[in-house]
């Protein structure tokens, strides 16, 4: 059995996945192969099974952040999902892969819902692109900076409550899976990250697939007398497994999965970031040089993984200040705006054209300023993702263990304290441990991002491959110096007990 290239149409895609087979000895790692493990997520209520427990805690988290403690270092809403939640879903997709999407307890409650409410609408056209969640996921990010919700468990537990009121509405409304592709912000962030992760949804055999005469895995299943009735989703995003490639837009729901007749799909292996050396036209998606809105998401990935960081760092109060008396502005939302906008769209737009200048009259690169931009932005997400991780990551291992006292105290006010008095000592790993993590995480980004721009470098310039890498490497390299310096400096311990 060999796991096949799907098709593809520039011969530099089919070498690159040629390659990309001959690395992993033409012979995947199937996760779905593992003793255990493989049966239990193949399981058909697998994704039920996964979602009931993580539902069932955001039950608890909601009910705490309204009747909790209003200290957020010691209510659940708070300490779960500004330290615990964002740290495990970075690391899983560092691991595995979209983990989280395919355990989402909004999921359950729409699917609850879709037992009975069966939508008609079609997404709009003119909104299948990534524009609405590239808003909503700067909007959530300024939001977070602006409210302060990681200081407010009863903001976090309306953000919650918000999430699962605008799932029901949207998938209330609209057919398929449109609010996890076309509206969710948590969505577009694990499918870039994903691009780096070392596991996707794919074909085990392509040759199984040619022959194939139903294509469940895209159509799935119906009841034979009634074709209402669904007996398997096939994929709500709209990917075609033969011709899906890499994890954008892959929920790893494992519809699929069920859905093939010829137990054809697995989770296997594959380069990280591989995905983003290459351009075939994906099922669903198209080729990702034509995405501009899924370049821009790269762009914003990455941007916004230094402009959170840096509104949890000590230099933000003196240049929160700084913009103050220099404009004679008060108002704290203004002052936001005008970092936000420094930070995630001029930074960029002076930064990334800079590069595309050099890349175009020094390396002879002819194509125009937006396709050399959309081309190398996705360099660009590895390194958001490391950022992501390192600052993510700083705040799980740091405040790993807050979730025990907290959780002690959270059934000691309903008064049932079986577990005990709350360890309030209990706060997470020493920093001597967690600042090499978060240097290796940089690191590990930055050689991703120089590896995507090399090969993007070597395919658009066959004279001067070395020159219009040049410019790309030095971008990754000045962004990784700017991710480095903002780890080093004083940080807030949000929602932990140190909290400044
Ligand atoms: S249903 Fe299975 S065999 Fe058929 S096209 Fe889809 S993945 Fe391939
Ligand atoms: S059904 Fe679609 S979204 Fe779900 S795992 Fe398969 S390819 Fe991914």
């Amino acid at each position: 059995m060999t796991r096949q290239a799907p098709t593809l149409s520039p011969a530099t895609d089919q070498d690159r996945v040629a390659e990309e087979d001959e690395f992993l000895d033409a012979q995947p790692f199937d996760l779905l192969k593992v003793p255990l493990l493989g049966p239990l997520l193949g399981w058909r209520h697998s994704r039920t099974f996964l979602q009931i427990p993580l539902f069932a805690v955001s039950v608890v988290m909601v009910l705490d952040g309204f009747l909790g403690p209003t200290l957020s270092p010691k209510n659940l809403a708070t300490v779960l999902t500004w330290v615990h939640f964002r740290g495990a879903l970075v690391l899983a997709i560092l691991c595995a892969g979209n983990l989280f999407c395919l355990a989402c307890p909004f999921m359950l409650a729409r699917n609850f819902m879709r037992r009975w409410i069966h939508p008609r609408l079609a997404w709009p056209r003119r909104l299948r692109n990534k524009w609405i969640p590239i808003v909503l996921f700067v909007g959530v990010l300024f939001a977070y900076e602006l409210f302060g919700l990681w200081a407010s468990p009863w903001l976090t537990a309306w953000v919650i409550v918000g999430y699962f009121a605008a799932i029901l509405i949207v998938d209330g409304l609209f057919t398929h899976a449109s609010f996890c592709k076309y509206v969710c912000p948590i969505g577009q962030f694990n499918f870039i990250a994903a691009t780096a992760s070392p596991l996707e949804v794919a074909v085990r055999d392509g040759e199984v697939c040619d022959d194939c005469k139903t294509k469940d895995c895209i159509r799935g299943r119906r009841e034979p007398s009634s074709q209402l009735v669904v007996l398997q989703r096939g994929c709500e995003l709209a990917l075609f497994q033969p011709a899906k490639v890499g994890n954008m837009d892959c929920t790893f729901c494992l519809d699929c999965v069920h859905a093939c007749p010829h137990d054809n799909v697995g989770i296997l292996s594959r380069l990280p970031a591989g995905e983003l050396m290459i351009d075939p036209n994906r099922s669903g998606i198209g080729r990702f040089s034509r995405r501009n809105d899924i370049a821009a998401l790269a762009i914003v990935f990455c941007f916004g993984s230094l402009m959170n960081a840096f509104g949890m760092v000590s230099p933000v109060y003196a240049v929160e200040d700084w913009l103050r008396h220099a404009l004679h502005i008060q108002s704290q939302a203004a002052v936001l705006g005008i970092l936000f906008t420094a930070v995630i769209v001029v930074e960029p737009a002076l930064l990334l054209g800079l590069a595309v200048w050099i890349t175009r009259a020094w390396a002879g690169v002819k194509n125009g300023w937006l396709a050399v931009a959309i081309r190398y932005a996705y360099a660009l997400s590895p390194l958001g993702f490391g950022m992501w991780l390192a600052h993510y990551g700083y705040h799980f291992f740091t405040g790993l263990y807050t979730i025990v006292p907290v959780a002690q105290n959270a059934f000691a006010q309903i008064g049932w304290p079986i577990l005990g008095d709350p360890r309030w000592t209990w706060v997470g790993l020493p920093k001597t441990v967690v600042e090499p993590l978060e240097f290796g995480f940089l690191l590990l980004g930055l050689a991703g991002s120089l590896l995507v721009a090399w090969r993007l470098a070597h395919d658009d310039s066959k004279k001067h491959p070395v020159r219009a890498f040049a410019p790309w490497a030095a971008l990754s390299i000045v962004l990784f110096l700017c991710c480095v310096w903002l780890m080093t400096q004083p940080m807030d311990m949000r929602a932990t007990m140190g909290a400044g």
